[in-house]
């Protein structure tokens, strides 16, 4: 990644004009948390959501957006009455969302959940000088097309994840000859210390209470099967200039180690913070300064005891078939990706077990060599024709 904003970024000018596509997510609303921590400094341009048309509009008119669209077209009448007489623009459809991405601003949050982010995310490529992209899918389903788009539109692409913004921070880009190794850290999720025996068991709510994090139930799940950090390993594969065998994950259950990065000189650097998502958004938000946040500062002492232990891939097959996909390329991250989706989903929904997710993912990318194999989407058109096949396998195999 480059060291500067593109050009034409108008860093440091207050107000900065702000959209939030997935406002009334958990990284949506953090964001917004951490605007009106500073009032005055950014002033919204669009907010989206998927269909709750009643939070997206108290939303709109606590923060003064310009826009409102929901991507549910059935939410939209709830949305303009709500929002009548306010002078915010409603407006609904998948097309609308889109276009909201497009509206000129000087920093768009990307934080819808899914494969559903990824033509929004592209979209505001070119119309806003920083993409703080929090939408890990967009980077695992299409990520070399979706960075070669952004660098030829001069948006500078800004990790959220918060083990990727750790990286960010402490990856010297001058040096990166130097990077022996990239280091992603892991909670473990609720079940890391459930035998397997009981993996097979375990319920929807147990695997929603995530231990330390509090995120959009999509992202619980994947925590807890371990797939968020194999999407997070290719997703970091995607940003670094560096190879897969550079790439670990260390388990730390603590979750104040958020990434490392081990250069050749024998030097091991880390970012450190409390589990607070405001953090690397807020540093996102700041960028290429650093502000003052409410997040509560790390305290060490209390914490104590910061230990770090190998995944056990046996009892958690997400990772190593995430591993898999990343090392053949060539479209199977998107395959995996879409059909973690639709299992996850399966799975919220009550309708398949904890253990199928991985089953569910693995038979369906065992359909990638009877196809004759894929390739790697190189525009919007084939990763949405290679997500919708992979979509159907993994349906058909619920
Ligand atoms: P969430 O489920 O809490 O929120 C998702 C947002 O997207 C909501 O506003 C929802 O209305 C909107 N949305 C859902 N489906 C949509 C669709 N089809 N079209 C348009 N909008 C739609 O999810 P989240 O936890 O905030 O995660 C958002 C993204 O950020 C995910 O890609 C996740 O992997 C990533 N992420 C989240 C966290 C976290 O702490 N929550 C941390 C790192 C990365
Ligand atoms: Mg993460």
């Amino acid at each position: 990644m480059e060291a500067s904003p593109s050009a034409g970024a108008s860093v440091g000018q207050v107000p900065r004009r702000l959209s939030i596509l997935g406002a009334t997510g958990s990284i949506g609303l953090n964001t917004l948390d951490l605007v009106a921590a500073e009032p005055g400094r950014f002033e919204i341009e669009a907010l989206t959501a998927g269909r709750n048309a009643r939070e997206l509009a108290e939303l709109a008119v606590r923060f003064s957006a310009r826009v409102a669209v929901v991507a549910d077209p059935g939410a939209y009448a709830e949305l303009r009455d709500r929002l009548a007489g306010t002078g915010i623009e409603a407006a609904a459809g998948p097309a609308a969302v889109i276009a909201a991405a497009t509206c000129p601003t000087d920093i768009v949050v990307s934080a819808i959940v899914g494969f559903a982010g990824l033509a929004p995310s592209l979209a505001a490529l070119g119309a806003t000088p920083i993409l703080a992209l929090a939408n890990k899918e967009t980077l695992v389903s299409a990520g070399p097309m979706f960075l070669a788009a952004a660098q030829r539109a001069g948006t500078r692409v800004l990790p959220v994840d918060s083990e990727h913004n750790a990286i960010f921070q402490v990856f010297e880009a001058n040096n990166a000859d130097i990077v022996s190794e990239v280091i992603i850290t892991a909670s473990g999720g609720p079940f890391l210390k459930t035998p397997k025996s009981e993996l097979a068991t375990v319920t929807r709510d147990m695997a929603l209470r995530h231990p330390k994090w509090s995120m959009g139930p999509k992202i619980t799940i994947d925590s807890a099967t371990l797939m968020n950090k194999g999407l997070e390993l290719i997703e970091a594969y995607r940003l670094y200039p560096i190879s897969v065998d550079q790439l670990s994950v260390l388990v730390h259950p603590q979750s104040v180690v958020h990434g490392l990065v081990r250069y050749k000189d024998g030097s091991l650097l880390a970012e450190l913070g409390v589990p607070d998502m405001r953090t690397p958004i807020g540093y996102c938000l700041a960028w290429p300064e650093r502000r003052p946040t409410t997040v509560k500062p790390l305290d060490l002492s209390a914490v104590g005891t910061l230990t770090f232990e190998a995944p056990d891939r046996d009892r958690f097959p997400c990772l190593p078939l995430a591993e898999a996909a990343m090392r053949r390329g060539d479209g199977a991250p998107c395959v995996l990706n879409a059909a973690n989706e639709v299992a996850v989903e399966a799975f919220l929904a009550g309708r398949i077990g904890f253990l199928d997710i991985a089953r569910v993912v693995e038979v369906t990318l065992d359909k990638i060599d009877a196809e004759g194999g894929l390739v790697e989407p190189e525009s919007l058109v084939a990763a949405t024709d290679l997500d919708g096949w992979a979509r159907k396998i993994a349906s058909a195999c619920l």
